[in-house]
């Protein structure tokens, strides 16, 4: 019989964690769900240190525990999807291996769902970060952000205490895009979404694997995936732009035609004209690029990752 609860925690770099994370995890699972039934899936993408063998280990000592191991680091997001991939629960809760998100939140959640929610957003309402202000202000950003370019009001996109129902994890699995944005991503195919505040701790051990770069690439990410708005206020800026060039070229004439003599202010009048437009030009350009170069990327329709194997303790 397939379980009720899967839970998938994407795992890099985390040797330190891992033991407690386990240990509290599995407490709150054999509490809660023996009944209903559950199960665990780790993905290993592609750590450098013990975090492989450890999980392993727990793989080893607990048939409902399922390890997917990546041959190298694809991020975050494709090591939930792998899981996703693999998970057989009716409810799905995804979770960070650095215990950020208690793990003792987890059946608030499928209470939740059980309610009849397709998706259940954990939301930090005591953000507490031992990560610098590189870490918290960047994804007030992309928070606000998310929120304008979804249209869907959250509070908080970037945690991943989260649980879904099963058939939203099947959709999100049809996608074939590449970089997707697991809780956006979900929140377009789900019906009912809600939020309950989460406690929030600050990451166990270890550093975050989030800096600036990562999350200006994050919103890239979101910005082209979800919107074409920057494609409409291209179009709108070209419009105001040649109206507005029309306008000054026929000022221009007059302006010739009243006072041939007066060169000079306007040779300055089209050097700030021809910074305008090469400004807005090279705006243009980035933009078109940043969609030019996803389209390269699908089309090119490499797999998002390749598991090496799927390890599970024979029966
Ligand atoms: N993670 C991952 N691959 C990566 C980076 C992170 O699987 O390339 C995992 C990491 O092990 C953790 C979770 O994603 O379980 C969240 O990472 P982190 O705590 O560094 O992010 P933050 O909490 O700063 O957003
Ligand atoms: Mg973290």
């Amino acid at each position: 019989m397939s379980p009720h609860l899967s839970v998938v925690i994407p795992i890099y770099n985390e040797e330190e964690n891992i033991k407690q994370l386990w240990m509290r995890l599995s407490a709150v699972l054999r509490e809660n769900f023996d009944e209903r039934g559950w199960e665990v899936i780790l993905t290993d993408d592609g750590s450098r240190d013990k975090s492989l063998e450890m999980i392993l280990e727990i793989a080893q000592s607990e048939r409902r525990v399922k390890v997917v191991e990546f041959n190298r680091n694809y991020g975050q997001h494709a090591a939930i999807f792998a899981a996703f991939s693999q998970v057989s629960g009716q409810v799905v809760v995804t979770l960070d291996a650095d215990l950020q998100n208690p793990p003792e939140e987890i059946p608030k959640l499928v209470a939740k769902i059980d309610e009849g929610f397709d998706v259940v957003g954990g939301w930090r309402s005591d953000r507490q970060e031992n990560d610098s202000i590189f870490r918290t202000m960047p994804s007030k950003i992309v928070n606000a952000m998310t929120r304008k370019t979804t249209g869907i009001k959250l509070h908080d996109y970037g945690c991943m205490l989260r649980a879904y129902r099963r058939d939203v994890i099947n959709a999100m699995l049809d996608c074939r895009e590449r970089s997707s944005f697991i809780p956006a991503l979900a929140n377009s195919f789900a019906k009912r979404i809600t939020e309950i505040p989460v406690a929030h701790a600050e990451r166990a051990a270890g550093e975050s694997k989030y800096g600036l770069w990562r999350l200006i690439n994050l919103q890239f990410d979101l910005l082209t995936s979800f919107s074409l708005l920057p494609l409409q206020m291209l179009s709108v800026l070209g419009v105001v732009v040649a109206v507005l060039g029309f306008l000054l070229f026929i000022g221009l004439m007059i302006y010739r035609y009243v006072d041939p003599a007066g060169t000079v202010e306007g040779v300055f009048t089209l050097f700030a004209i021809l910074f305008f437009f090469v400004g807005c030009q090279f705006i243009a350009f980035g933009l078109l690029g940043e969609y030019i170069g996803r389209i390269y990327v699908e089309v090119r329709d490499r797999p998002r990752y390749m598991i090496k194997k799927v390890h599970r303790k024979e029966e």
